[in-house]
């Protein structure tokens, strides 16, 4: 992107970790330099440290058939002994593993010990219904410890799960089952959101009508006390099952290659792909960057990240990283506004939580309905604050600090995908002088650079496409049943460098500055602009709650900058008089220059994202270049087509 991206370095404010802050952290400036001293020797280090292997690995890396890595591979373990029976075994059983809070106000407090002896049940009951190691389970169930449970009991018994994340539908949830031809799903009668119970079983029964499944029972958790359809041989009550199984387990080794997981990204750019994880290397990464960036001290720390199970950042910021370090966390089943605006907060004081780990599109939204409902609210527990899922601007990023920490505590942005696993890009709260709305360096082991068309890097101050250079141990080993699609989305554009699909800029400084996916960079008379860098003009704007930026074909510039524009609740009325486009307009051309000034402002009330709030900007150019819209499958609110298509009209 030949732009620069000053009007985003306008917040030049610095937060260097606190003497007090360095003093106790967990990471210091020494892992740099021993991962770049003996980069596999210290993936090894990490994980033989932090994991426990039921025959130790003497090979690293196996990358001789790229792009498909092998790490770790004649060592052996069991990903759920790991989470669970080892923590028991050294004396912490009665450390609780998670305070689960449901949205009516119902609660329950699991220890390590209860835990571990639910999934032993868990992985015999799934013997008993004839699963084997490698066999596939659906999971589509509520944010309720079950869900936790049914991933480990997958685990545990080598086969592998795929969850889909209960909001999706039964055309959703049927073509993931056919494509991983599972044989089990798991689901619940209901779950509570927005102080409703929603029908889940209910999407299960209609997924799995007409043409023959590769599904031969369903198992059904009781969460929300709704009627439910049965049918007879096919489905059980998950309780009923449970108590006729025996309570002992003993968790067997598996390669470390075993798959683990099948996960479907979340679909923002095109159709979502089953990305495949396996054991060792994930769970090694998973709990090296849980551990390291939010500088978890488990005996002391409460850590909560509020992403649903059904995404990458469930599967390894609430399941498999916390507990494999032995985290204490919060799970809660519900949204955040029920039954009041201030949900979270109020957790946060009632737990004690001290890591807090949530998304941009989170913080935009607690922004926009103002800062009284966080201040009613102790959050002095607060000592970390994480950030994922797309580029946090600065504007956001100084509200959370401020707000939301008390203007004291570290934020780390971290940068990764489903397809990495694990965090790639990401200061470390005790060692890096934060920098607002930058993910700023690569983790110690991870090797990433920015890449120009011809796959030349390029320099500071300079922008291009992001790459990671050399294999890591939480990479993706595949695209489920699709070798051809991983090589072609991956690696056909710079060989055995990994092709992120993210734009990307270093400053000045070296530091890594996230743009916005290259599929949606918009080319205005030759210059490349990223939608991250306008959008955040736009938000830095007094009026501006939220906003989505996309290229629009244009007969005089190919391409012209059409902005989608949320106004902040507050300022509703001040505003109404004004000509809010015009002005909006005005404040881009000052902050970034004339060539980012958009043709269009549109003023909508909402924005179309995905399940896991991702705003999808190929729709709003579908929008923009009068065409109908494409596929909305993973869009959380169909509505808000409809809605945005009418203001236009
Ligand atoms: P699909 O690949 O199906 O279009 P997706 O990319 O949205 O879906 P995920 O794997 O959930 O699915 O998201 C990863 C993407 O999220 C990254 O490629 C990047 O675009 C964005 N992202 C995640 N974290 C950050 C961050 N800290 N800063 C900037 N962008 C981020
Ligand atoms: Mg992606």
């Amino acid at each position: 992107m030949s732009n620069t991206i000053d009007n985003l370095l306008h917040e030049a404010r610095r937060f260097p970790p606190t003497e007090e802050f360095a003093a106790q952290a967990i990471a210091d400036a020494g892992l740099y330099e021993r991962a770049a001293a003996d980069r596999l020797g210290f993936w090894a280090d990490q994980s033989r440290e932090l994991l426990h292997w039921h025959t130790p690995f003497t090979r690293t890396l196996d990358w001789s058939e790229p792009p498909f890595a092998k790490w770790f591979d004649d060592g052996e373990l069991n990903v759920a002994f790991n989470c669970l029976d080892r923590h028991v075994l050294a004396g912490n059983g009665d450390r609780v593993a998670i305070h689960w809070e449901g949205e009516p106000g119902d609660t329950r407090t699991i220890t390590y010990a209860e835990l571990t002896a639910e999934v032993k049940k868990a992985a015999n009951l799934l013997t008993s219904l004839g699963i084997r190691a490698g066999d596939r389970v659906a999971i589509y169930l509520p944010m309720i410890p079950e869900a936790v449970v049914a991933m480990l009991a997958v685990a545990r018994i080598g086969a592998i799960h795929s969850v889909v994340f209960g909001g999706f539908s039964a055309e959703s949830l049927r073509s993931r089952i056919d494509d991983a031809e599972a044989k089990l799903v798991i689901t619940a009668d209901g779950g509570w959101r927005k102080g409703r119970v929603f029908p889940l079983k209910d999407a299960v029964d209609a997924a799995l009508t007409g043409d023959a499944t590769s599904v031969e029972h369903v198992l059904v958790v009781k969460r929300g006390e709704n009627e439910v359809a049965w049918t007879e041989g096919r489905d059980l009550w998950w309780h009923d099952e449970l108590a006729l199984v025996d309570a002992d387990h003993v968790a067997k080794a598996f390669p470390a290659e075993q798959p683990l997981f099948i996960l479907y990204t979340s679909g923002t750019t095109g159709k979502p792909k089953g990305i495949l994880h396996t054991s060792g290397g994930y769970l090694t990464q998973a709990a090296f960057t849980h551990k390291n960036v939010f500088d978890l001290h488990p005996e002391s720390d409460v850590y909560w990240c509020s992403a649903d199970v059904g995404w990458i950042t469930g599967h390894t910021y609430v399941v498999y990283g916390p507990l494999a370090n032995g985290a204490t966390q919060v799970m809660y089943e519900g949204t955040p506004e029920t039954p009041h605006p201030g949900r979270w907060w109020e957790l946060i004081e009632k737990y004690g939580v001290s890591i807090f780990y949530t998304a941009p599109t989170a913080i935009r939204s607690f922004m926009k309905l103002g800062r009284q409902h966080p201040q009613k609210f102790d959050l002095s527990s607060l000592r970390v604050l994480g950030s994922v899922g797309e580029p946090i601007n600065p504007e956001a990023w100084m509200w959370y600090r401020e707000v939301i920490g008390g203007d004291t505590t570290p934020i780390v942005d971290t940068w990764w995908q489903t397809e990495t696993g694990a965090i790639m890009i990401s200061g470390l709260p005790g060692v890096t002088t934060l920098k607002p709305g930058s993910a700023q360096v690569p983790l110690p082991g991870i090797s990433v650079d920015i890449l120009d068309e011809a796959g030349t890097p390029v320099g500071k101050d300079q922008g291009g496409l992001l790459v990671v250079t050399e294999p890591w141990p939480s990479m993706l080993r595949g695209i489920w049943g699709d070798p051809d699609r991983f090589r072609e989305t991956y690696w056909s554009k710079f060989g055995d460098k990994y092709f992120a699909g993210d734009g990307a800029r270093y400053d000045k400084d070296g530091d890594i500055w996230l743009l916005g996916r290259v599929d949606d960079v918009m080319n205005v008379s030759g210059h490349r602009l990223s939608t991250a860098e306008i959008e955040s003009a736009l938000v830095a704007h007094p009026f501006t709650a939220e906003a989505a930026v996309v290229g629009a074909a244009d007969e005089t510039t190919g391409q012209a900058v059409v902005a989608f524009v949320i106004i902040k609740q507050n300022q509703l009325e001040q505003t109404e008089a004004l000509d809010v486009a015009a002005e909006l307009r005005k404040h881009v051309a000052e902050q970034i220059g004339a060539i980012a000034r958009p043709r269009d402002i549109f003023i909508v009330s909402e924005l179309p994202k995905t399940r896991s709030g991702k705003i999808m900007r190929r729709l709003l150019r579908d929008v923009a270049e009068g065409r109908e819209v494409g596929d909305t499958t993973t869009l959380a609110d169909t509505a808000v087509m409809s809605s945005i298509q009418a203001k236009l009209s």
